[in-house]
């Protein structure tokens, strides 16, 4: 087995290549703080932890701050994590004043008797639990405001499947630490401009993400309610239990959803029990980063 191992990803859609330049220090730097908590001993958990919460403060990803407002302008944020070796998680959905979601979750997930928490009383809870709150127009990308305040159509009302001029980027983690335990967080501000409420695939179980021991922890991306119609995350998980590789069930996962959905825009990335790494997408770009102990690798196509 792989001593450890660290992949993250930074979405997957369909955005112009000049914009996979300004991915590649975020995402690198992500990397090199979960495989530096790996490289210690430290735990997967607070490995995927500290890698998303680097990728929602950076700007480029549309997941903690620097993200599109919903249709009535406000940023509402979802996370989740899965801790592989406990089999919990936590989740968040429709958070509005809370920076890094991820780290609520996992608070959720550890200080609270339940799972997940939504909306206003997740906000609540964030403060109970002495996460600061901000104003909401804090987390809203600058160039998103502006295509909301002036109504850009073409901005404002993205397809599924069309090349997004600002991007499209949630980001997530899965990692494997030195004694074998497996975790998986995956953090978003949903697809840009939805409609105020709703809530995709990256918070729920088994759709966004599942991490289970003795099969590996995957962190789904792209089209959400494909992916929440499936549970392509347990979906993949379900394979590795039976004995694929991360790369055999990210490829069967992607090749499932294709089977149902004719343009499913899906990608995901994934860990399993032996530390071998794997991503795969159905969509023309996914960002990933990547290291097992060696160097950091980036990509942006599968
Ligand atoms: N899966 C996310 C959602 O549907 C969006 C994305 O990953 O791009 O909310």
């Amino acid at each position: 087995m792989k001593n450890y191992g660290i992949i993250v990803h930074g979405g997957a859609w369909d955005w112009p290549d000049e914009l996979d330049a300004q991915k590649i220090p975020d995402l690198t730097h992500a990397v090199t703080l979960g495989r530096d908590i790996l490289a210690r001993g430290g735990s997967a958990l607070d490995a995927i932890e500290q890698a998303v919460n680097h990728l929602e403060d950076a700007p480029t990803f549309e997941a903690g701050t620097g993200v599109p407002p919903n249709r009535n302008g406000v940023a509402q944020l979802d996370a989740l994590i899965v801790d592989g070796k406990t089999h919990d998680f936590g989740s968040v959905a429709a958070v509005e004043r809370v920076k890094n979601p991820i780290t609520l979750a996992r608070k959720v997930m550890e200080e609270t008797a339940h799972c997940m928490f939504v909306g206003a009383g997740a906000d609540e809870l964030a403060r109970e639990l002495g996460i600061p709150l901000i104003p909401n127009i804090e987390l809203v990308d600058e160039k998103s405001w502006r295509a909301f305040v002036e109504r850009d159509e073409s901005v404002l009302k993205p397809q599924w499947g069309k090349s997004q001029p600002l991007s499209h980027d949630t980001v997530g983690a899965v990692a494997i630490d030195q004694n074998g335990n497996v975790a998986a967080a995956t953090s978003t501000s949903g697809s840009p401009f939805k409609p105020a409420g709703r809530v995709g695939d990256a918070p729920l179980l088994g759709s966004g993400g599942f991490a289970m021991n003795g099969a590996g922890a995957v962190s789904c991306t792209g089209n959400g309610e494909n992916i929440m119609r499936l549970l392509l995350a347990k979906y993949a998980s379900d394979k590795m239990a039976e004995g694929m590789t991360a790369q055999q069930a990210a490829d069967a996962a992607v090749a499932y959803i294709g089977s149902v959905y004719p343009n499913p825009m899906t990608g995901m990335i994934i860990v399993d029990s032996h530390g071998n790494l794997g991503f795969a997408s159905s969509t023309p770009k996914i960002a990933v980063a990547w290291t097992d102990g060696d160097s950091i690798k980036t990509a942006f196509r599968a």
